[in-house]
């Protein structure tokens, strides 16, 4: 048998790679972006109660009611937008189901999507299985990652179909300004482009900043899908629950896709995530909880080589070493999972063309022995 493969160029993703190799050598893992402590137990006994009520069978294909009718209610305190829990929001598995149910929507056969690259690796794949053609934007370091606008004006063309943001963003920590949305509203005006938004990491956002979602901008409502996650916010990344906020037309269509890829998620998390979401403070403290995990991270690399900007938001720190060595950052970050006891991720696995900017991306979603072990660590080089 021959099975000519949709996708000849795509391998095994880093993330599993690292955490792999990290568990051979025994090294301390902040590669892939995944808390080591449990989430609450409360939220726990919870999913408990509701299987044991018999709450086990297919939940509706939206997702549950009440689960929709919180996120509506904190949507619309925290941002100020409203979204109909009937026809507005959709729960599903995961951002990434999130994510690649509103490009199906989206994409017809050629049409192209922009993506700022370093990307979060579900983003290409996920376009060009859907027929469309990525059109990466390069950010770089020496700019801080921050957008040119007029370039991605320049990007526009007729076949333009959507452009994808990512804030807080992963993997630089990089966050969006209002300046940044008004940019972007006054490039798409008049446009038929659609925005894709990732928010996995809504709360976990540094130094008093504000969380900004296009779907915020007036301009921008209208056109935005919003994909979010309940994995980051309530360390439960293995749950696979995630959601997609966009207006009714829209998820209209999101749903066609959403109903065939997997039709609904898991019932009983649904129901305690309702319950859990009703208190504030299960997922506004988690803003505080993960500044002081950057700032013990951070300040315990005082006085190494590395050199750094304190993350915005997410809960990755990139490190550049090249005040350290020359070598290629994926061949690096191998050579010290396994001889320097420390996994983390190149972060040239983010771009298509693999720029090698002499950075490793460290996830700080770890317990404090773990952080203050992986500097002392660190502080060596
Ligand atoms: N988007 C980004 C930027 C992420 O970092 C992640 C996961 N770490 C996802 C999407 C996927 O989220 P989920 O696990 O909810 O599918
Ligand atoms: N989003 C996580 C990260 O960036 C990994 C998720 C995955 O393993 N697919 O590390």
């Amino acid at each position: 048998m021959y099975l000519q493969s949709k996708q000849p160029k795509v391998g095994t993703t880093i993330f599993t790679v690292m955490s792999q190799l990290a568990l051979e050598s025994g090294a301390l893992n902040l590669s892939q972006g995944f808390p080591n402590y449990n989430c609450s137990e409360k939220l726990v006994s919870l999913v408990n109660q509701y299987m044991q009520q018999g709450m086990n069978q297919y939940a509706p294909m939206a997702g549950i009611f009440a689960l929709r009718e919180v996120l509506a209610a904190k949507t619309e305190d925290l941002y100020g937008i409203k979204y109909h829990p009937d026809t507005e929001i959709t729960i599903v598995s995961g951002c990434t189901e999130a994510l690649y149910a509103t490009l199906t929507a989206l994409i017809l056969p050629g049409d192209e999507v922009i993506v700022f690259e370093p990307a979060y690796d579900s983003y290409l794949p996920a376009i060009e299985l859907n027929g469309g053609v990525a059109v990466p934007i390069t950010l770089s370091p020496d700019n801080d990652f921050s957008i040119d606008w007029t370039l991605v004006k320049s990007k526009l063309t007729p076949k333009t179909k959507a452009l994808m943001l990512t804030s807080p963003h992963n993997p630089t920590g990089k966050c969006l300004t209002s300046s940044d949305l008004d940019s972007l509203a006054a490039i798409l005006k008049d446009s038929n482009v659609f925005v894709v938004s990732d928010e996995v990491y809504e709360h976990i956002i540094f130094d008093g900043r504000r969380h900004l979602s296009p779907a915020m901008h007036p301009d921008l409502y209208e056109r935005t899908f919003v994909c979010g996650s309940f994995g980051k916010t309530f360390h439960t990344t293995g749950w696979k629950l995630g959601y997609c906020l966009a207006p009714k037309e829209l998820t209209a269509e999101f749903r066609k896709a959403h109903q065939w890829i997997t039709f609904s998620s898991p019932t009983p998390m649904q129901y305690a995530l309702a319950d859990f979401l009703k208190d504030k403070n299960n997922y506004l403290e988690v803003t505080d909880f993960y500044q002081k995990k950057r700032d013990k991270f951070i300040n315990a690399l005082k006085g190494s080589r590395f050199e750094w900007i304190p993350a915005e938001g997410s809960f990755f720190q990139l490190l550049s070493y090249k005040n350290i060595c020359d070598d290629n950052d994926y061949d690096l970050a191998i050579r010290w999972t396994k001889e320097l006891g420390v996994a983390s991720i190149p972060i040239s696995v983010f771009y298509s063309d693999r720029l090698d900017n002499k950075i490793l991306r460290f996830c700080f979603a770890k317990d404090d022995e773990t952080l203050e072990k992986a500097a002392e660590k660190l502080q060596k080089i």
